[in-house]
């Protein structure tokens, strides 16, 4: 299902970082780093959803969680906060954002990127060869997570897996990443717990949950 356009090689390539990010931290923001480097991209915009579809309900509303977000990423250039999930409202569908982005980024090819305990679900969101029609996938090793040996994941691999990429979209690649064995959950368990969260997320972010009081139940 590889996709060509023409000038296809004077496109830039733009990250799409899809998460709940309630809140962000280490484990998202270095390897997004290493994949914006690794694979060339121009930027990485983060995507905040509205309301998830294929997990819990976040603990913080969406304008926290992106309050949290752009404090995170407002020293990186390149890293931006995009808000069209939360903005649109209603459940968050991969695909409606790629669609979304598809026509406001006319020239450039986009790269979802994911962890791999994302990618292990893939074939069960919405419309996921929709999205593969749109978009090229980097999968980043994640600490603990490994490919599933699931017969969809697998031959899902075996049609879209490169290890270049080299069209607009339609393709899988997995890439390495630093391993950071960070969760927001972990974050979230240790503020109830009253214990400290420094160095797990930027200091900004530790200054809002504090200030703000969140994850307090
Ligand atoms: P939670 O603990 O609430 O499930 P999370 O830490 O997994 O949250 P999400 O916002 O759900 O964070 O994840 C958004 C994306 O970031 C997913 O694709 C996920 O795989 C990826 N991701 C999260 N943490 C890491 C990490 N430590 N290393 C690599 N990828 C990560």
């Amino acid at each position: 299902m590889s996709v060509t356009r023409p000038g296809q090689d004077l496109s830039k390539k733009i990250g799409i970082y899809g998460g709940t990010f309630d809140p962000i931290h280490y484990g998202h923001l270095r390897p997004a780093l290493d994949a914006m480097h690794q694979l060339g991209l121009s930027q990485v915009r983060f995507v905040p959803c509205y309301q998830p579809v294929h997990r819990d309900q976040p603990q913080v509303s969406s304008e926290m969680r992106a309050q949290m977000l752009q404090v995170a990423i407002k020293n990186q250039p390149g890293f931006v906060l995009e808000s069209c999930e939360i903005e649109r409202q209603g459940p968050s569908y991969m695909v409606d954002t790629l669609r979304e982005l598809r026509q406001r980024f006319t020239s450039d090819d986009l790269v979802l990127l994911m962890g791999m305990d994302a990618f292990g679900k893939f074939t069960g969101w919405r419309d996921w060869q929709g999205i593969l029609a749109l978009a090229n996938i980097a999968v980043m090793h994640r600490p603990g997570e490994s490919l599933p040996q699931t017969a969809p994941i697998q031959a899902l691999l075996e049609q879209y897996q490169v290890t270049r990429l080299s069209a607009a979209a339609g393709q899988i690649i997995e890439i390495e990443v630093t391993q950071l064995d960070v969760s927001s959950t972990r974050i979230r368990a240790l503020v109830e717990q009253d214990e400290p969260i420094a160095y797990l997320t930027p200091d900004g972010v530790v200054d809002i949950i504090q200030q703000q009081q969140l994850y307090k139940q």
